[in-house]
């Protein structure tokens, strides 16, 4: 792991540039056809199956991954510019969003040949969706202490009961990677013991329970196993490994562009706004906002290409985490003071309904994929500051 947060700058890509413009001109295809309408938040909330399989038709999904899974073999720097151009559109990803950022290369990283094989063509595909269990309703920041447990049966199959919380898409995917308790908790080593089982979702025993967010969509929900029996081939990785594995996973789930543009379509529509109407104080505005988000993006981007280098960067990529989705909510609040729009979802003004949307959506921004106060403690005890 890198415990430094001075990374390489990252390559100039011109295969990232080239595939940028194909994914642009796919994008405005299919907004003038109607395939898709532009919101906020659209990797949370976009859930749209077809969409996925189209972008698994044209290579865009499982991009990176060797071609015998299903891959193509491109860079990160590519990959980032077909993910950055779909968010910053507001694009349905959700359905694929977290099988190609993490389950796929978690799967890739620790997964058996036979896994590999059944599961990351399907991905790659855009016909196979996976959610994170990793929350409990007692365990969100101190993931140590879940309770959801996993007991191997005579068969050599596992027994798992317990409960998963704020499975985002639990009810629109096919597997969870689930983090369990695999044998007791021993007081000497809190991170032992845990390990992470790749649950299909359709099980028996298996409940998914819809919690609602404020603007009303359901996009996360509470699991619950009962007596779920979960094949024994189906264990990630090493039986007790399964601390580390989550850390790892993490730099992947929390560097990518989708840290700092889940808001990035109010932005869109706030520019084109002044187009039309320049005023000095939102100009103003603008200009520090595109400042702060080039920031960002570069520092995401080294990220991205630490992480095709094979390290795993988990300490910038907190940093990144935190100040990226500090901008999110930062963007509502900067906008909302220079423009006179009631935000409404019902609104014909597209700039009211990206504003009103993107606030129902602000209290998850900073708490998803680990608080800012969790982040700022990784990054501090990084800089052997704690
Ligand atoms: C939109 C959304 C989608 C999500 N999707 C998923 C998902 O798909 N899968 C999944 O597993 N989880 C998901 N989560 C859960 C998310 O990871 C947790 O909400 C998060 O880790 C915080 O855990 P908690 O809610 O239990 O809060 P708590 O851990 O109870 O924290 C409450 C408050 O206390 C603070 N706090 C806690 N411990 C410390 C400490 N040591 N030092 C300083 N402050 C501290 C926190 O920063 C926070 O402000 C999602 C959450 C949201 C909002």
């Amino acid at each position: 792991m890198s415990n430094s947060l001075t990374l390489a700058a990252a390559p100039r890509s011109e295969a990232a540039e080239a595939v940028r413009a194909e994914v642009r001109g796919f994008l405005a295809a299919e907004l003038a056809a109607g395939a898709f309408t532009t919101h906020v938040d659209t990797w949370l909330s976009g859930v749209d199956p077809a969409f996925s399989r189209k972008l698994g038709e044209r290579g865009w999904l499982g991009m990176t991954w060797p071609r015998r899974y299903g891959g193509h073999e491109r860079s990160a720097m590519e990959r980032y510019a077909v993910t950055e151009e779909l968010l910053a559109a507001g694009a349905p990803v959700a359905a694929h969003w977290i099988a190609d950022r993490q389950s796929g290369p978690a799967l890739l990283r620790y997964g058996t040949e036979e896994q590999r094989q059944s599961i990351l063509p399907r991905i790659a595909a855009g016909e196979c969706y996976f959610v994170i269990g990793m929350s409990e309703p007692d365990s969100g920041s101190d993931l140590a202490s879940i309770r959801t447990r996993a007991v191997r049966n005579s068969a050599g199959d596992w027994v798992v009961n317990g409960a998963k919380v704020w499975t985002s898409n639990a009810h629109a995917s096919h597997y969870a990677i689930t983090l369990v308790r695999s044998s007791p908790a021993d007081p000497s080593d809190r991170h032992a013991g845990l390990s992470q089982l790749l649950v299909d979702l359709s099980l028996p025993g298996i409940a998914i329970n819809p919690i609602r967010i404020l603007d009303g969509g359901h996009h996360f929900n509470e699991v619950v196993f009962t007596d779920v029996v979960v094949p024994g081939d189906m264990l990630l990785g090493t039986e007790g490994a399964g601390w580390h594995q989550v850390t790892a996973e993490l730099a992947f789930e929390r560097s990518g562009p989708e840290r700092f543009l889940s808001t990035y379509p109010l932005v869109a529509e706030f520019a084109r706004r002044l187009v039309a109407s320049p005023d000095p104080a939102a100009l103003a505005t603008l200009g520090r906002l595109s400042a702060r988000l080039l920031a960002l993006r570069q520092m995401s981007l080294r990220i991205a290409a630490a992480l095709d280098r094979g390290e795993l960067p988990d300490i910038p990529a907190a940093l990144v985490k935190d100040v990226g989705t500090t901008f999110e909510g930062d963007v509502i609040e900067e906008i909302r003071r220079v423009v006179d729009v009631s935000p409404s979802m019902d609104s014909p003004d597209p700039l009211a309904r990206a504003m009103a949307e993107a606030q129902l959506h602000a209290p998850g921004y900073t708490l998803r994929g680990g608080t800012n106060e969790i982040l700022r403690g990784i990054v501090a005890r990084g800089l052997g500051l704690r």
